[in-house]
Parts: structure tokens; sequence; C-alpha cells
């Protein structure tokens, strides 16, 4: 019996000390490893040496907004020519970050988009609204540096501006000149 204990001691005595060195040759080997990859940058040597991070601004560097890759999600832009005033890109917004308003147009079947403002305090350049999009006139830029000093200045305006009393009398003047045209007065 005593016999069998010693053995079971030596066993378990062997096992932890295996198990250690194991741990102590993991460790020498991934600071080895480390080493490997941080000598070459102290000594600006060797083939594994590549810059992963660029300083900005870089007053050396020729790179632009447009070297940036095709979908790249910068600030927002709004073509208002081809926006309908549809609001799917306003109701799909997580954080409210696009305010819409919209009134008649000059021509009734048409919506006239008297405020589209974005607020990029909010935006989280999800491209949600982008997506929604169906005439495709909202769009993201690659223009990414959007800092201000006042926190209002993050606020984008794209809309046409209110209709007003005297725009509404020179539609329905053409709208009456068009209709006579039509029936041969
Ligand atoms: S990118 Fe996302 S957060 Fe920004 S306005 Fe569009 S939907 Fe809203
Ligand atoms: S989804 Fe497009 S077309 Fe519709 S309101 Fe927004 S920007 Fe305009």
């Amino acid at each position: 019996m005593g016999g069998m204990g010693a053995l079971d001691m030596s066993g378990s005595l062997f096992s932890t000390t295996l198990s250690y060195l194991k741990d102590v040759f993991s460790s020498v080997r991934s600071i080895l490893e480390s080493c490997v990859t941080a000598i070459p940058y102290l000594f600006s040597a060797g083939e594994n040496r590549k810059e992963v991070t660029e300083q900005y601004p870089d007053p050396i560097s020729s790179r632009t907004a447009d070297d940036l890759p095709s979908r790249s999600r910068g600030l927002l832009f709004n073509d208002i020519d081809r926006c309908t005033g549809c609001r799917e890109c306003e109701k799909i917004c997580p954080n409210k970050s696009i305010a819409i308003e919209t009134q008649s147009g000059s021509d009734p079947a048409k919506i006239w988009v008297s405020l589209f403002d974005i607020d990029f305090s909010k935006c989280i350049f999800c491209g949600l609204c982008v997506e929604e999009c169906i005439p495709g006139s909202l769009v993201h830029t690659k223009q990414y540096e959007g800092a201000v000093y006042v926190l209002d200045d993050l606020k984008a305006s794209f809309g046409r501006g209110g209709v007003t009393p005297e725009m509404q009398a020179r539609w329905a003047a053409n709208r009456r000149t068009h209709e006579n045209e039509e029936v041969g007065f």
C-alpha cells in the first residue's frame, strides 16, 4: 500500500513539473516571436517592417480623399434635384439625424423638399439611409474631415427653402397659361 502511494505521488509530481515546463516553453516562445516582429522596427530594417499607421494630418503624403475605397462612408450629400421627398431615409435613420419638410411644388405631382437637414453630430455613418434611397440622390461622399468649432455647424442643409406666396402665385399663373394653351385659347 505504501509503495502504491509513493508511486501516485511521484506520478503527480511528474505531471505538475511537465505542465510547468510547457508553460515556460510557451512563454519563452511568445517573447521570441514578439522580438522577431519588433526588432526590425527598432532598427528600421527588415522585410517585416511595414507602416500600419500614418501621421495625421500628413504633411508629406499625397493621399487625398479620392484614394479611399469606393464604398467609404464619408459625410452625406443629397442631390436635392433628384430627391423625391419620400422620407424613407428619415424613417430608417436609427437616431433621427435627418429632418425633412415638404410642400406642394410648381408641379402638383412633385413634392417640394423645402427642408432636408442632416445632423452629423448624431449620424453614425451606418449607411442605412443611402441604401434606402431609391432615386440615389443621397450618397456618402469620401469627405471625412468634418471637425468644427461650433456644434451647430455639424448640421448640413440641402433643402430648397420654403415656398413663398410669390412662388405659389407664379406657379399658379404658369399652370393657367399652360392649361389655356392646351385647350387652344
Ligand atoms: S448614415 Fe445612418 S445615422 Fe447617418 S443619417 Fe444615415 S441612417 Fe442616419
Ligand atoms: S430616401 Fe432619398 S429620395 Fe427619399 S427623401 Fe431621402 S434622400 Fe430624398
